[in-house]
């Protein structure tokens, strides 16, 4: 019963985090070589998402380009966090295009995407994230002495190096608003980069194929930025003024 019980929780943990992790773990119960045969199961399994998912509206961002376009860490591929809908591949790559003609050598840096397969599998703890239409990007920053810093975040995986401002948000311990105050002095003393930034968001604001970009608004009042697309996440779901969110 125990042994059932440990299986089950690591099925589902792995499914919620990578997808095809829990049916890797599966292969593997029924052999003796079991981590190795999960291993070798994982990267079988995601290698065939590349080819299966396109069938199903999804095409995976590669980990491996050097062109203006990047995802930002291995680890959102290792995780099969990479896939999107087609016409977001074509707005992230039209975006990365645009601001690297305006401002050459600037890299876009894509977070987490969406699982390859599943309307409506959430890809967590993004709840909207569940149907290949939803991507998040990362901000482009600046060092102390103002120069541009190229493919570079102020966090390992882009997110929770928070930018403050004003918010009318209450302090709750029970919902996705995490503030992470402790983790904070820890990121490098880095700023926004205001133009590219800037000019990501209005490039997405101008791109028909966009419906929705979150952003808090203390940074689209610093950005002097505004438009029916911008909108407020509310305040039960997660800041998003460490990073862009933007949707079909
Ligand atoms: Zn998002």
């Amino acid at each position: 019963m125990k042994k059932v019980c440990v299986h089950s929780i690591a099925f589902v943990v792995l499914t919620m985090l990578t997808q095809l992790g829990g049916f890797a773990w599966l292969i593997a119960l029924a052999c003796k070589w079991r981590i190795s045969v999960f291993i070798g199961a994982y990267i079988l399994l995601s290698v065939m998402a590349t080819f299966v998912a396109p069938h199903f509206s999804r095409v995976p961002l590669s980990c491996m380009s050097d062109s203006p376009l990047a995802v930002q860490s291995w680890f959102y591929c290792v995780m099969n966090r990479n896939y999107v809908h087609p016409d977001i591949r074509a707005a992230l790559q039209d975006l990365a295009t645009e601001i690297d003609n305006t401002y050459p050598g600037t890299k876009t840096l894509v977070l987490d995407a969406n699982f390859p397969f599943l309307t409506g599998f959430p890809l967590l703890p993004h709840l909207s994230h569940d149907d290949g239409r939803k991507v998040d990007i990362a901000f482009y920053y600046r060092n102390a002495q103002g120069g541009y810093l190229s493919g570079r975040t102020r966090s390992p995986i882009g997110y929770f190096a928070f930018e403050q401002g004003p918010t009318n948000c209450p302090d709750r311990y029970l919902d996705l608003r995490w503030d992470l105050d402790l983790l904070q002095p820890v990121w490098p003393d880095w700023q926004i980069e205001p133009k590219r930034t800037r000019f990501a968001l209005q490039t997405l604001a101008s791109d028909p194929r966009i419906g929705k970009i979150f952003v808090e608004p203390h940074l689209l009042a610093r950005l002097r930025l505004d438009g029916p697309k911008f909108r407020f996440q509310g305040c039960n779901a997660a800041r998003h003024d460490d990073h862009i969110h933007f949707q079909l």
